[in-house]
């Protein structure tokens, strides 16, 4: 039987696609959105256009991996996001399939499973629920 990480190895391998995760910087901060590189590149030019004296001051960050609270998708578009979960993200997403089950969608359940399975906590004590759904999952995908 797989372990924990042949399990995450495993999901990853039929994970849906994922964008890079980028994040806009304006001179008030940052807008608390994730977007995709497409989406990303239109808000900020849209965003200078409203405001040219500050032009310079909105900048497209990121593209690379952060933790996030929950499974981070495109504000502008919901394409699902490079990024992996913080211990709290990992619990709390586990709390949606602990009710809801597998979704219709196997290569997102793959793609939330597998960072579920990285980063949840030890004292979470559902490593064996989460477990059991990717098996599960793997098991109806082969
Ligand atoms: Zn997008």
């Amino acid at each position: 039987m797989m372990d924990r990480q042949e399990l995450v190895w495993a999901l990853s391998r039929i994970s849906a696609p994922v964008r890079p995760c980028h994040w806009i910087a304006t001179p008030n901060g940052d807008n608390g959105y994730e977007w995709c590189p497409d989406c990303g590149y239109f808000k900020v030019r849209n965003l200078r256009r409203h405001d040219r004296k500050r032009r310079n001051d909105y900048i497209l960050d990121g593209g690379w991996r952060t933790s996030h609270d929950s499974m981070p998708g495109c504000h502008g578009c919901g394409a699902l996001l490079d990024g992996s979960l913080t211990s709290y993200g990992a619990s709390s997403e586990l709390d949606y399939y602990e009710e809801a089950g597998l979704s219709t969608d196997p290569k997102v359940d793959a793609l939330y499973l597998s960072e579920i399975l990285d980063n949840l906590p030890e004292d979470d004590g559902r490593l064996e629920l989460a477990m059991s759904l990717a098996r599960a999952l793997l098991e109806k995908e082969r």
